[in-house]
């Protein structure tokens, strides 16, 4: 078989205090997205749905929040990294789809940046990747602006040869 295909999502919870990055990017708002690494819920989505596509585990099994290391970790690095393992296995990124669900703020003017930002650390090129934003129509924890969720597919495409 020369295709896979993976899944993944992620939610963080919103507080005061701590930077809202999404997709390695940074995004001006006066609350931020916690967690032990840098809490970035797209990038986390993406790392889950190229290994998942794989059947390599998650995240969690790679980075665990145990382990002090990840602490305040960029997600760019572990996602390059999570790249590296792909390839290694003789596997590449055909495209991903990624769906943010943010109530607050407006995520569209930032996800040029967003796409810019994870297609150079995955050495692809940026119509490889798609993100959209949405918001829960202020239903449940998200749309109460507890949270932010990603959900992402990866297609993997064998590296020829
Ligand atoms: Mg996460």
């Amino acid at each position: 078989m020369n295709i896979r295909i993976g899944n993944g999502y992620d939610i963080h919870q919103l507080a005061p205090g701590r930077a809202l990055i999404l997709g390695g990017v940074e995004i001006p708002h006066e609350v931020g997205l916690l967690g032990h690494s840098d809490a970035d819920a797209l990038t986390h989505a993406i790392m889950d749905a190229m290994l998942g596509a794989l059947a390599l585990g998650d995240i969690g099994h790679y980075f665990p929040p145990s382990d002090p290391q990840w602490k305040g970790a960029d997600s760019l690095l572990l996602l390059a990294e999570v790249n590296q393992l792909i390839l290694s296995k003789g596997w590449q990124i055909g495209n991903i789809d990624a769906t943010v669900i943010a109530e607050r703020p407006k995520l569209k003017p930032h996800l040029t940046k967003m796409r810019e930002t994870l297609a150079k650390t995955l050495n692809i090129a940026g119509d490889r990747i798609s993100i959209k934003a949405t918001t829960n129509e202020k239903l449940d924890a998200v749309g109460q602006e507890k949270g932010i969720a990603a959900y992402t597919v990866a297609l993997l495409m064998r590296v020829e040869g």
